[in-house]
C-alpha cells in the first residue's frame, strides 16, 4: 500500500513499474488497489520517499494507510486496471484533509 509520504509528491515512479497498473492516481496522492495488486514488490523500491510498504511492513504510524488505500475505491470499485491520463476520483478524506506537504514528505 501507499502512505502519507506520497501525498503531494506524486512522481509516479511506481506506476512504470507496476505489471498490472493497479497502482491509481488521485488528487493529491497515488493509491494500490489492494484486491487487484498482486504483491510482486515490483513498485516498492521505486518509491524515492520510500511511501510504500508490504502490509505487514507498515509503519505504526502509516496503520490508517490501510484503510486509506482500500476506502479509495469504494467508489469505483475494482476497475481492473488505471488510467494512464490523470486522477480518477479526487482522494480519501484523510488525504484531503491534510495540509499541503513538502516535496521532502515534511509539512510545508
Ligand atoms: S506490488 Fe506489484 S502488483 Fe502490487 S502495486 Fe506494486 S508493482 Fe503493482
Ligand atoms: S513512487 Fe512513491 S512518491 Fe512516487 S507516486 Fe509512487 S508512491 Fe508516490
Amino acid at each position: 500500500m501507499i502512505a502519507m509520504p506520497c501525498v503531494d509528491v506524486m512522481d509516479k515512479a511506481c506506476v512504470d513499474e507496476c505489471p498490472i497498473d493497479c497502482i491509481y492516481e488521485g488528487d493529491r496522492m497515488l493509491y494500490i488497489h489492494p484486491d487487484e495488486c498482486i504483491d510482486c514488490g515490483a513498485c516498492e523500491p521505486a518509491c524515492p520517499v520510500e511511501a510504500i510498504f508490504f502490509e505487514d511492513d507498515l509503519p505504526s504510524e502509516f496503520s490508517g494507510y490501510i484503510a486509506v488505500n482500500a476506502g479509495f475505491f469504494t467508489s469505483i470499485g475494482s476497475p481492473g486496471g488505471a488510467p494512464r491520463g490523470g486522477p480518477v476520483a479526487g482522494d480519501h478524506p484523510l488525504v484531503a484533509a491534510l495540509p499541503l506537504q513538502a516535496d521532502d514528505g515534511a509539512l510545508a
